[in-house]
C-alpha cells in the first residue's frame, strides 16, 4: 500500500525529497519493530516464555491508522509466529474485510506474546510483564484507533475488569487515542448470534480511524 501512495505522489510531482523521507520512515519503523521481535523471542520476564514454540509480535501495516489488540497467541499463532491465523483469526479477517478493508492495510498484535497453556487467559502479572513490548508497538506504529478485542485487551490498556457484553461497542479517548471496544472473535465463535455484531464493530472501527 505504501508503494502505490509513494507512486501517486510521484506521479502528481510530489517532491521526491518527501518521498523519499517516508520511505526512510518505513525503513526506520520496520527496524524498531524487528528490534523488539528479536526481544520478545528470547524474553523471560514471565512464566509464558516456558511452553512457546515461538512468541508472536503481531504484523501489518507499520503506518496504519487502527491496530487491533487481542489477548494472546493460541495453538495455531504459536507454531506459525504470526497473530490471528487460527479459526478466530479467519473471522477477524473476514470482518475486516467485509468493512471495505484488507488485512495488510491495518495492524493486529495481542497483549501477551507468548501462548498461555490450555489457551488459559494470561494472569494480570504475565499481562503487565509483556505490555511494555505492546507499548512500544503502539508508539512506533502511533495509530489514531485502538480496537480492543475483548476483555483480556480491555483490561491490559485501561486497567480495570470490564464486563464486555455492557462495554462493547463504546468509543473512549484514550491518551489522545481512539479507543473502540468490541468483542473477541473467539466469543463471536462460541456464540454465533453475535457475528453481525461483531461485522458492524468491525467496520465502525475501521470507520474512525478514516
Ligand atoms: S509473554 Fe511477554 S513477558 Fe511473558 S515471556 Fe513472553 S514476551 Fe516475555
Amino acid at each position: 500500500m505504501l508503494r502505490e501512495i509513494l507512486q501517486i505522489l510521484k506521479d502528481v510531482g510530489f517532491d521526491e525529497l518527501i518521498v523519499e523521507r517516508l520511505q526512510e520512515v518505513k525503513k526506520e519503523k520496520l527496524r524498531r519493530l524487528e528490534e523488539i521481535n528479536q526481544e520478545i523471542h528470547r524474553c523471560v520476564k514471565c512464566e509464558l516464555h516456558k511452553g512457546r514454540n515461538k512468541a508472536v509480535l503481531g504484523e501489518g501495516n507499520p503506518f496504519s491508522n487502527i491496530m487491533f489488540i487481542g489477548e494472546a497467541p493460541g495453538e495455531e499463532e504459536d507454531l506459525q509466529g504470526r497473530p490471528f491465523v487460527g479459526k478466530a483469526g479467519q473471522l477477524l479477517t473476514q470482518a475486516i474485510e467485509r468493512a471495505g478493508s484488507r488485512r495488510e492495510e491495518v495492524y493486529i498484535a495481542n497483549i501477551n506474546k507468548c501462548r498461555p497453556p490450555e489457551n488459559r487467559q494470561p494472569t494480570i502479572q504475565e499481562q503487565e510483564a509483556c505490555l511494555p513490548f505492546l507499548e512500544r508497538q503502539i508508539e512506533i506504529v502511533n495509530p489514531k484507533v485502538l480496537c480492543l478485542l475483548g476483555a483480556t485487551a480491555y483490561r491490559g490498556i485501561l486497567k480495570t475488569q470490564p464486563k464486555i457484553t455492557q462495554e462493547r461497542g463504546k468509543v473512549l479517548d484514550f491518551r489522545g487515542r481512539t479507543v473502540f471496544i468490541t468483542y473477541h472473535p473467539a466469543y463471536v465463535l462460541r456464540n454465533p448470534t453475535e457475528k453481525e455484531t461483531f461485522f458492524r464493530d468491525i467496520k465502525m472501527a475501521i470507520e474512525l480511524a478514516i
